[in-house]
């Protein structure tokens, strides 16, 4: 297959790509991408909040102690950061933060539980884009899920 050499936007480092994708190719990898992305050139650039190409939006939080944990750096997921205010504590390791009606940038308290991964996962799996079936066992699940006292679910 025919490569051709790019500049990568972000690292500025020269890239081999197959010529038929190189016109809309401006990244060496998708590291690089979301890095650009955080950029002020970027129009979703909003002092520190932005979307990601996955629907997530991203807070800069830097003195959080996960925040180095992340790519890109000094970024948290804000849906995680508003349950951590809700419950008065950083998250611990397996608990995920699952939106509810399965928009990711819905990041409404009401929008949001708390689950331990194993949980999160079966819903993830078990569905995919929006549709009415998607919505339909997205609050089906939900239903499931039983809220106590402090606002958290749990199974
Ligand atoms: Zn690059």
């Amino acid at each position: 297959m025919k490569t051709t050499i790019k500049k990568c936007l972000n690292c500025k480092k020269e890239y081999a790509i197959v010529q038929r994708r190189a016109e809309k190719s401006r990244y060496c990898s998708i590291v690089c991408k979301n890095k650009y992305a955080i950029g002020e050139h970027n129009s979703r650039w909003k002092g520190g909040r932005f979307h990601s190409s996955n629907g997530y939006i991203w807070l800069y939080k830097p003195d959080h102690p996960f925040a180095n944990k992340c790519d890109p750096k000094g970024y948290i997921l804000e849906h995680r950061f508003i349950m951590e205010q809700k419950i008065g504590r950083y998250l611990k390791r397996g608990e995920v933060v699952h939106h509810i009606n399965g928009v990711r940038d819905d990041n409404g308290i009401e929008n949001l539980v708390l689950t331990t991964s194993s949980i999160n996962i079966s819903i993830s799996n078990s569905i995919r884009p929006v549709t009415e079936s998607y919505r339909k066992k997205r609050s089906d699940i939900a239903k499931r899920i039983k809220r106590n006292n402090r606002g958290i679910f749990t199974k």
